[in-house]
């Protein structure tokens, strides 16, 4: 199984190195020939506008979209949970984001976090980072923060955190969008 990182801008070596916990070989997706032989992508964090106005720039924009639409399994942390939820950006989780939505104090925090389907918490690094206001009825929440602030969800083939997993030694989001891309895809060779 391969699966691809978004490698325009942001934390991209620290996802390779949590697939490569998970068993999973990384792909560097710098061109739209890149995506050719992956089962999944990760957008990762960095700064939304940058990494938009550069998949623009790139072409990466359209097939990307593309791809999400047909149910490609899609992983996006912090901004790219920010471009995930931006229909006019790469669209795909049905939500309103509020970006750098923690404000100035809170720039940057961590916190344990409960997540849906974890037994134990999970330890949250936030920088700038966005949250989900509101979802639509087919998102499934995994973990709000103080006010109902929605960090970490999941639509059909997209899964989003407002936190980065891959700053932390654990791997269990990583493993869960593994999980998700082999149900996936045995739904799509049915
Ligand atoms: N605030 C950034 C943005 O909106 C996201 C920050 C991050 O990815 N750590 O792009």
């Amino acid at each position: 199984m391969v699966i691809g990182v978004l490698a325009l801008q942001g934390a991209v070596s620290e996802h390779v190195n949590m697939l490569s916990q998970c068993g999973v070989r990384a792909k560097l997706i710098k061109e739209p020939a890149d995506l050719q032989d992956i089962e999944g992508i990760i957008i990762p964090g960095g700064e939304s506008t940058t990494i938009y106005k550069l998949l623009v720039r790139e072409q990466l924009l359209q097939p990307l979209k593309n791809l999400i639409q047909n149910n490609f399994p899609v992983f996006g942390t912090c901004a790219g949970l920010v471009l995930l939820a931006q229909q006019e950006s790469l669209g795909g989780l049905n939500g309103e984001v509020k970006r750098n939505g923690f404000g100035r104090q809170r720039e940057s925090f961590e916190s344990l976090i409960d997540v849906e389907g974890f037994t134990e918490p999970f330890h949250g690094v936030f920088i700038r980072a966005p949250y989900l206001k509101e979802v639509s009825s087919d998102v499934k929440v995994l973990a709000t923060l103080v006010d109902g602030r929605i960090v970490a969800a999941q639509q059909k083939n997209v899964l989003v955190t407002a936190f980065h997993p891959e700053l932390t030694m654990d791997n269990r989001f990583h493993e869960l969008f593994v999980k998700q891309m082999i149900v996936t895809s045995e739904f799509v060779d049915n």
